[in-house]
């Protein structure tokens, strides 16, 4: 796949950066991304995707262009309302990036006709912003093994997450909250949407060209008031309806992330594991023990933390484990 001038040209400040360059977006160019939900969070995201030439972009959306949805919806202009939303994007991206093709499918993606929308295609997008479709698109993910890129917003807050496969968005949200939210009824500020549906899209092409590190498994937190941001390790829940294995939890490890030095500095196993992961967020259960600790390591840290290593995590551990939460 080569790149014609004006296309060398329009991506000029890809082509020098070391993590992109010319394989990257090669690999950008043959992507193939769905975006669900061509609102807040799919606007932002579908024009920085599409400006940063990934080849195929497919925006699923039945909703039609009202006038309270320009005060974010940046894809949109005054004379679309009443439009297709996705028809209206697709113009609109065509206009932005030619070398783009836009596949617009006005429809809503719901159980039924998730996995063929999303099979295809290397990457899912979801910025929708009811539990009902944000399952639907999980767990066709999970059932055709495309990782998904989650976003959502309300009021002055928004998250980001990457799911791939396991742990999976129904990890993160067994059931559908009983006092879930929608931006219609509690507001949210339009410039949030801009930030989250970005992030989107730059977790989007961080996967693609395989680009530093996602947050896969992880959950971004953006509090736009005290305009501070967090972010929490999703273990993988072995009872999880979509993604859950036969795991038991009495050979399950959790792995304890060390923030402060970015690596791995204790796995124990125990007969608990998911009562202390559901605990302690930034555990993770793995089912077997990783691959870099040999029977040396786990000897040492079985006499590091003074107790048989099958046993639950000792109180000790468990209070190191709660200093060294980030919050
Ligand atoms: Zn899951």
């Amino acid at each position: 796949m080569s790149f014609s001038d004006d296309e060398v040209d329009r991506y000029a400040r890809h082509l020098v950066l070391r993590e992109i360059g010319g394989p990257g977006q090669q690999r950008l160019k043959a992507a193939r991304v769905l975006i669900v939900g061509a609102g807040g969070l799919g606007a932002p995201a579908a024009l920085y995707l599409a400006a940063a030439g990934v080849g195929a972009l497919t925006l699923v959306d039945a909703d039609t262009v009202a006038l309270s949805n320009l005060q974010r919806q940046v894809l949109y202009a005054t004379g679309d309302e009443g439009r297709i939303k996705v028809e209206a994007a697709a113009a609109r991206l065509a206009a932005l990036n030619p070398h783009v093709r836009v596949t617009p499918i006005a429809e809503y993606l719901t159980e039924a006709n998730a996995r063929a929308l999303i099979a295809g295609h290397d990457l899912v997008l979801d910025g929708t912003d009811d539990f009902a479709t944000r399952f639907a698109v999980n767990a066709a993910s999970v059932a055709e093994g495309v990782t998904l890129v989650s976003g959502a917003i309300g009021r002055w807050t928004g998250q980001v997450g990457v799911f791939s496969v396991r742990p999976c968005y129904r990890c993160f949200v067994p059931d559908i909250p009983p006092d879930a939210e929608t931006c219609a009824a509690v507001g949210v500020v339009g410039a949030l949407a801009g930030v989250v549906g970005s992030m989107m899209a730059l977790e989007a092409m961080k996967l693609l060209t395989d680009a530093g590190q996602p947050l896969t498994g992880r959950l971004l937190i953006y509090d736009a008031l005290a305009a501070e941001t967090r972010t929490v390790r999703i273990g993988a829940d072995p009872e999880c309806p979509v993604c859950g294995d036969k795991m038991s939890t009495k050979t399950a490890f959790l792995v304890v992330h060390d923030y402060g030095m970015g690596g791995v500095w204790a796995v124990i196993r125990a007969e608990n594991a998911q009562d202390v992961s559901g605990k302690y967020p930034e555990l993770e259960i793995v089912s077997e023990r990783p691959g870099w600790m040999d029977d040396a390591i786990y000897a040492d840290i079985e006499r590091r933390l003074g107790c048989d290593i099958d046993d639950p995590p000792s109180p000790w551990l468990a209070s190191l484990i709660e200093a060294r939460k980030i919050d």
